[in-house]
């Protein structure tokens, strides 16, 4: 039986997982899947590579009423899928490293710690990443496990970049701009690096629309900027996120509203973006055919906002060569895509309509610059290439993985 990665994807309400098989270090998926509407609704499906489904099975929010119940459920089926063959390893997505961690890195006690110290940082997101990893320990202590942040690969901004105008202590703290979205605008790097290999090596803004939103600027491959700062609050408005917004209205929530920070938390993470601007919802399908003028002015704010951080990291970057649209939105939605690139125009951007609307690639016409492209992310088989490459490399990781090989083959 060939060796196999599987990659865990935990976030506040789903669980997204990969598995993958590591054919001479090739990586080729076998299947994909996810727990969602945990707490609420939860669903477990799942699909085999040629898009087959494997499993499509409700449950009760009583059953699955948080993400350990989740991995419980998800372990029991994966186990049955599986047959009982253990993979390699197992990838996580993690989303804060803090300042330090800069890259994926092999799991132990002290790892675990350190990610611990985060949760304060990312209170949301950073338990239930975490909490999928603890079982597994607890399960199986030798399971090479190997954490991956959407922090890391944000850690070659500069200083200048990575500073709020605040004092030195509050920086001390961890109070810095770190970005988000890391492993998605990693990916679309070394995807570009196919796709337009002299693009890549210039002055590149990525988009990744999708519930959340951001930009990333990269030069050369590597991120030097990006909307995102200490939470995925900051930047672009998103589903249900405000994005920027001056620290003033939170005072007023707090001082005239007399919200309580349980309730600005809800409302800034849950109430506000495209769902809070249309009053309907944040999914931009529905946005899109809606006839409400709310609908059409959450999109208008959306595209406008969007278009603005542009222009900011196309300063940072002192050009632009190519721009970049992925995730769910920047991947499906010409329309959103057209609308921030009409207001590009002024740098060169020129939009080939017919190829937008088809979501080619390449929509930009011919010979214009910036090029304008859409790459499709794929943030799992991102973990999944450094999971492997810290099963090559990492002599510890190499013999717990090798351990489990055995275990494997009997
Ligand atoms: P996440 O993985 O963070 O849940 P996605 O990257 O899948 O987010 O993006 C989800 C969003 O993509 C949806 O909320 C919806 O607004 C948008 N989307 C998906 N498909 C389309 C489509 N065909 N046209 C326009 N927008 C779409």
């Amino acid at each position: 039986m060939e060796p196999t990665l599987l990659v865990l994807n935990a976030g506040s309400s789903s669980i997204k997982f990969q598995s993958f098989a590591t054919d001479e270090g090739e990586l080729r998926r076998l299947f994909r899947g996810q727990i969602e509407g945990i707490g609420a609704n939860p669903r477990l499906t799942a699909k085999d590579a040629e898009g087959g489904s494997l499993v499509e099975r409700s449950f009760s929010g009583a059953e699955i009423s948080d993400v350990p119940a989740a991995m419980e459920i998800l372990s029991g089926w994966l186990r049955e899928h599986l047959s009982g063959r253990l993979p390699m390893a197992i990838g996580h997505r993690v989303v804060h490293g803090g300042p330090d961690f800069d890259r994926p890195v092999l799991i132990d006690d002290a790892v675990l710690d350190g990610l611990d110290r985060f949760v304060a940082l990312a209170p949301l997101h950073q338990p239930n990443n975490l909490a999928p990893i603890r079982a597994i320990r607890a399960r199986m202590p030798d399971m090479p496990q190997v954490a991956c942040f959407d922090t890391a690969f944000h850690r070659t901004h500069d200083e200048l970049v990575e500073r709020y105008a605040i004092p030195e202590w509050l920086r001390d703290e961890g109070v810095r701009r770190y970005g988000f979205h890391g492993l998605s605008y990693e990916y679309i790097a070394e995807a570009l690096a196919d796709v337009a290999p002299d693009r890549t090596r210039g002055r590149v803004v990525a988009a990744h629309l999708g519930s959340g939103a951001s930009l990333c600027a990269m030069q050369d491959g590597h991120s030097v900027d990006s909307t995102m700062g200490f939470t995925a609050l900051d930047g672009l408005p998103m589903g249900t996120r405000p994005g920027q917004i001056d620290p003033g209205v939170i005072l007023y929530l707090i001082a005239q509203k007399h919200m309580s920070p349980a309730d600005v938390e809800r409302m800034l993470y849950h109430e506000c973006g495209l769902k809070g601007l249309s009053g309907i919802g944040n999914d931009v399908r529905d946005l899109e055919a809606s006839d409400d003028p709310r609908a059409r002015m959450a999109l208008e704010v959306f595209a406008f906002r969007t278009a603005r951080e542009v222009g900011a990291l196309a300063t940072v970057l002192g050009g632009l060569d190519a721009v970049v649209f992925t995730a769910g939105i920047g991947e499906k939605s010409p329309w959103v895509r057209q609308a921030i690139c009409d207001r590009l125009a002024w740098l060169g951007v020129a939009l080939d309509a017919a190829a937008n609307e088809r979501n080619e690639t390449e929509i930009s016409r011919p010979d214009t610059r910036p090029a304008v492209y859409v790459i499709p992310t794929d943030e799992e088989r991102m973990i999944a290439k450094h999971t492997l490459h810290i099963l090559q490399t990492d002599t510890t990781a190499r013999s717990m993985g090798g351990r489990h090989m055995s275990l494997e083959h009997g």
